[in-house]
């Protein structure tokens, strides 16, 4: 079966998850010092970034194209907040902390890519998928980028109007 890739879709899903994160972290968290500027954007591009996720299930050269390359950006931004926020010891403290975070989300991809492949609308749109990428980036990258993943992935079943639980 071929579905077509809607790239009106896929703005409408990173603007809304963009804005909306933007919002909630600016107003509900309170990050609106002028030095918390870039990791409010980092946050909401992060979140718009997860809006994209749930669509991976899009299974056409174009579109595997553009959510490979912004997984690769997806990737490389959790690195880069990694990087510049976190203040873990160890092994993450330095550069090759966030380069295994950068390939292990890149690893992660492409194998469940490979292995799941559902049906468009499947599992990935389902709160429990939603429940479990949040969780996946707590575990690799902390609390509030996990609260940028949800928010992202979250407001594209909204969008999508799919309130599936499983
Ligand atoms: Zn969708």
């Amino acid at each position: 079966m071929i579905i077509i890739f809607d790239v009106m879709n896929w703005k409408s899903h990173t603007l809304i998850a963009f804005f909306l994160s933007l919002a909630i972290f600016y107003f509900v968290f309170s990050i609106r010092e002028a030095v918390q500027i870039p990791q409010l954007l980092i946050l909401s591009i992060f979140s718009a970034l997860s809006a994209l996720v749930p669509d991976l299930d899009h299974d056409i050269s174009k579109g595997r194209k553009l959510l490979d390359a912004a997984v690769i950006v997806f990737a490389f931004g959790i690195a880069a907040y990694f990087y510049f926020f976190n203040s873990a010891s160890g092994i993450f403290s330095s550069f090759f902390g966030p380069l295994i975070i950068f390939f292990a989300i890149l690893g992660f991809y492409f194998i469940a890519f490979k292995i799941l492949k559902p049906k468009h609308r499947g599992a990935t749109h389902t709160f429990v998928l939603c429940f479990a990428f949040s969780v996946l980036v707590y575990l690799i990258a902390g609390l509030q980028l996990a609260v940028a993943g949800l928010i992202g992935y979250f407001s594209h079943l909204l969008a999508d109007k799919e309130i599936k639980i499983l």
